[in-house]
């Protein structure tokens, strides 16, 4: 996690709220999905973990008030990312095709799918997991077919006594005997910190 990472969540009440009135603002989405595009073939979800503004928003905001809960297998299963993959890209497309071609109307498409998100974010990660939403977000996804393999932790099983503290500060509830090849861990470097016997490392 980088030293800014904390303070990146405002960003996104900036382009959910000021988006309503200056719709520009809605083109910052661009930015970060061209930024993590750009990083995932090489770091893998890095990007969420470090720069992404949701999730930020997501660890150091709802992270205050949520429920802490076990986030569901399913919400992690294909069976729920392909159908979001494809109904937000749809929605995507379908209004930036129809929408007229006016900077701040496109710019307004991005700020509802900005609003649309953040609520959903805030359902799912008061009731459940701050980063619940992160389990099934399609821009998470595609970082993780994309970066498949990339900047993986390892894990040195001699020096680890199992207590489980890893496990306990992952925000993706990972599990450490996942944790060199899973495709959802975002980065973070939360485990390496916390782990007593330094057992993993990037
Ligand atoms: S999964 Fe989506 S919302 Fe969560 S940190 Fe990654 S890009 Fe951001
Ligand atoms: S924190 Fe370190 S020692 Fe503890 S279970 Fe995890 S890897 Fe093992
Ligand atoms: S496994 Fe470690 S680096 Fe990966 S998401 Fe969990 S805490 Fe962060």
């Amino acid at each position: 996690m980088l030293k800014i990472t904390p303070y990146l969540g405002i960003i996104i009440l900036i382009v959910s709220i000021g988006g309503l009135w200056f719709p520009k603002l809605g083109y910052f989405l661009l930015i970060v999905f061209a930024t993590l595009l750009a990083i995932a073939p090489f770091r893998g979800r890095w990007f969420c973990g470090n720069l992404c503004p949701r999730g930020s928003f997501n660890d150091f905001w709802l992270g205050k008030i949520t429920f802490k809960k076990n986030i569901p297998k399913f919400f992690r299963s294909l069976w729920l990312r392909i159908p979001v993959f494809i109904a937000m890209m749809g929605f995507m497309f379908f209004r930036l095709i129809t929408v007229e071609k006016l900077v701040d109307k496109i710019g307004m498409v991005f700020v509802i799918m900005c609003i649309v998100t953040t609520l959903i974010a805030i359902l799912f990660g008061i009731s459940i997991a701050p980063r619940t939403w992160c389990s099934f977000c399609p821009m998470g996804t595609v970082q993780n077919w994309l970066g498949k393999g990339k900047y993986t932790i390892k894990f040195d099983k001699s020096k680890c006594i199992d207590c489980g503290i890893c496990n306990k500060v992952c925000p993706m509830q990972l599990t450490v005997n996942q944790i060199t090849h899973n495709p959802d861990c975002i980065k973070c470097g939360r485990c390496i910190s916390a782990c007593p016997k330094k057992a993993l490392k990037f």
